[in-house]
């Protein structure tokens, strides 16, 4: 049977390093790093998010800057809101929670961030930056990813890796960061022709899909390592995108849903936040340490 790939053991760990080099950050700098997370309207599980990347700010040490906007807001007030958060020393990152009710346009959004301030990485000069090999900002849960995959295999050199989704916040940043380890690889989508025979040579299979259990046990290499990015809300409670009860017999590691990846994107988010601190105070960064 697989290993069970603790994201939320090793997202603590990582908080905790977080945590522990927010102390000299605070002493150096004469405050704390500061996370600005914007929501707009009432959406449930857009609420829960904000809730617990909050929390978590604030469990490290960090200050949490939460703006609230009701559902109906223009996008000239969201953008003005920006501008002002942009110009906020106070401020080292900022997130606009996703999805944007319909008036608003996401990407205008997006594109108004300062990117040295956008520890989310959905900034097109952070795609770049990401693309050509520039320290920048890379998107949390992809970056989430791919240090439990280190964690499980240490070098990914020469591996053969399938991507299943081609996203801007999960897939295509994934295919970068594992070109940048030098794996081969290889992604899928919703038009890619026999998914299994793709799915059937990888050593890695990164799954961000959205249907629930779409990648089967079967068609897994013995011993490959699967990372399930999916969040799928069923009668039957949450589930990935990879049959969990399949994989455990024919993998050779697996994260769970919930419990694996979704704990790294709130460590990942935090580790930005922390970074683009570092960077703005001039103080010395130690990405590796983290
Ligand atoms: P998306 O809807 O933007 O992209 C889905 C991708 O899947 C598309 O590129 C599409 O081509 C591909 N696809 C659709 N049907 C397919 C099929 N039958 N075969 C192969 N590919 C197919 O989604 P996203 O934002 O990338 O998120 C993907 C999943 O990951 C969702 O379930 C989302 O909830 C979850 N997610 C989880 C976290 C986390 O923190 N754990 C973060 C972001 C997203």
């Amino acid at each position: 049977s697989a290993q069970i790939i603790d994201g939320k053991a090793f997202a603590a760990r990582l908080r905790a390093r977080i945590g522990e080099q927010v102390v000299p950050f605070r002493a150096a700098a004469g405050r704390a790093p500061g996370l600005a997370v914007v929501l707009v309207g009432e959406d449930p599980a857009s609420a829960v998010y904000v809730r617990s990347k909050g929390k978590a700010t604030r469990a490290a040490g960090m200050e949490s800057f939460e703006h609230r906007l009701p559902a109906d807001v223009g996008q000239d007030a969201l953008l003005a809101l920006i501008d002002t958060l942009n110009a906020d020393p106070a401020v080292d990152g900022i997130l606009v929670q996703l999805p944007l009710p319909a008036q608003i346009d996401e990407r205008a959004v997006t594109t108004r961030i300062d990117p040295d301030k956008d520890v989310d990485g959905f900034h097109p000069v952070n795609a770049g930056r990401l693309a050509t090999g520039i320290d920048g900002f890379v998107p949390c849960t992809p970056y989430g990813c791919l240090m439990l995959l280190k964690d499980v295999l240490g070098d990914l050199s020469g591996l053969d890796a399938v991507v299943i989704g081609r996203s801007n916040i999960v897939g295509k940043p994934m295919a970068q960061l594992l070109i940048g380890e030098s794996c081969t690889v290889t992604v899928a989508h919703s038009r890619t022709r026999d998914l299994a025979s793709v799915v059937a040579r990888a050593d890695i299979v990164v799954a961000a899909v959205g249907r629930p259990e779409l990648v089967r046990g079967e068609w897994l290499k013995p011993g490959a390592c699967v990372i399930d990015v999916g969040i799928n809300r069923t009668e039957t409670g949450l589930v990935g995108d990879v049959d969990f009860a399949g994989a455990m017999s024919v993998a050779g590691a697996v994260t769970p849903v919930p419990g694996g990846v979704g704990p790294m994107t709130i460590a990942c988010l935090l580790r930005n936040t922390l970074l683009s601190a570092q960077r703005r105070e001039g103080l010395p960064v130690d990405e590796r340490a983290l």
